[in-house]
Formats: C-alpha cells, structure tokens, sequence
C-alpha cells in the first residue's frame, strides 16, 4: 500500500488534499498538528508544553513528534499512510524513513504542493473549521450557506485556529524556509519527489495527487 508524504508550507491544502484521499482511497491520514492539537484539547503534559510554542507558530521538539509518529506506525494502516506536516526537518525524514524500514514499510512518493506566499496569507488568515466534523471554511472563498452553520453536518461550532494570524503565520513560514524546505532536495536527491501546483483548483489538485498514486 503507498505511504505518501504531502509536503508544503502551511496553507497549501494539505490538510485538505489528506481528507479527500482518506474518503477516496481509505488512507490513513497522520497529521502531527492534529496530534499535537488534541493533545493540547484533552490537556495532557505533552499538550500543556507545546500550546505556547504552537501559538507562536514555531516548530516543536523533534523528539515529541518523531514518538507521535512512531506510536502510529506501528498501529499499521490497510490503505497507506498520508504524512501530513511531517516530517518538517531533516531529522525527521530521516527518522521516518528508519521507522518504515523497521516495519517493513517504504515511502512511495512525496509530493510538493508549491504556492506563493501572498496566497498563503489570504488563505490562512480566512480560515475556519467545522468543530464537529473538520469540513474547512473561508470567509471570502468559502463560507458555509447559511452563516455559522456546517454544510456538511449541521454543527454550530465553528472554530479558528490559535495560530492562524498574521503574526504567527510570518513565523511559520520562516520556520518552513529555514527548517523543511531543505526537504525539497533531500527528496528529489532520492528520487521521490514530485510538485504540484497547489494554487490549482481543489479539484485538479486532487487529480495530480491521483495520477502520482496511481504510479506509486
Ligand atoms: P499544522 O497543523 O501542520 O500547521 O501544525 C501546527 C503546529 O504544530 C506547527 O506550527 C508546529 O508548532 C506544530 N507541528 C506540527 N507538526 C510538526 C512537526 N512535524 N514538527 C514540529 N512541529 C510541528
């Protein structure tokens, strides 16, 4: 089964892209910010010490999300693994390549989703979600039929992310500068890499992400 690794910086649909693929393709999706968000939510020690470092949209310690993954990984998944926001340093991909080698597992594509960063900023700082089931709003792009109200599943509880604001996105996009997209290169050196215009529409987006599955 392809495990694939969605790689970008944050606001470039990978989140999205990943859900599609679980209801398409019954891949599990690996979010470590999803982790690391529950973690915060049901008010672990772990959660406790990431929520500051989180809002201020640096990275956390590798240790923390290389054991996240690592817990996941040996729960195995029937349809493939989706990695999404990780690993975001080099120390991670190597980490991740040693785990899937010790359960006899390999990565089969990574895909870059390349955007610019004046549409990153409008994208994110517009950004809401569902609480109940994690359909994604816009408020200029995609805002749901009837204001406050999912068009999914009926629920009331729209949420904003805590660091998806101006100042905390200028940091995470240094911290996707400075620290993952040297990844870019550490996957096209090894063969695995393949960008895809993530400015596209949602849908040919999808069908670019098919076409490397379908190879891999
Ligand atoms: P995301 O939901 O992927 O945008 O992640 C939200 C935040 O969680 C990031 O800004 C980091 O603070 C933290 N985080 C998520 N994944 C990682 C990772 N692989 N390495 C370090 N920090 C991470």
């Amino acid at each position: 089964m392809p495990n694939i690794i969605l790689l970008g910086p944050p606001g470039a649909g990978k989140g999205t892209q990943a859900k599609r693929l679980v209801d398409e393709r019954a891949m599990v999706q690996l979010s470590t910010g999803d982790m690391l968000r529950e973690a915060k939510t049901s008010g672990t020690e772990m959660g406790k010490r990431v929520s500051d470092v989180m809002a201020r949209g640096e990275l956390v310690t590798d240790e923390i999300v290389i054991g996240l993954i690592a817990e996941k990984l040996s729960q195995g998944a029937g349809g493939g693994f989706i990695f999404d926001g990780f690993p975001r340093t080099l120390k991670q991909a190597d980490a991740l390549g040693k785990l899937l080698a010790t359960s006899g597992q390999n990565l089969s594509a990574v895909i870059e989703m390349q955007v610019d960063d004046a549409a990153l900023v409008a994208r994110i700082t517009g950004r809401f979600t569902c609480g109940t089931c994690g359909e994604v709003y816009h408020d200029q792009t995609r805002p749901p039929k009837v204001d406050g109200t999912c068009d999914a599943c009926g629920g009331h509880d729209m949420k904003r992310r805590a660091d998806d604001n101006e100042s905390a996105l200028k940091t995470r996009l240094m911290e996707y500068y400075k620290k993952t997209s040297p990844l870019i290169g550490y996957y096209y050196a090894k063969g695995q890499l393949t960008s895809v215009d993530g400015l596209a529409e949602m849908d040919v987006v999808a069908s670019s992400i098919s076409k490397v599955l379908d190879k891999a």
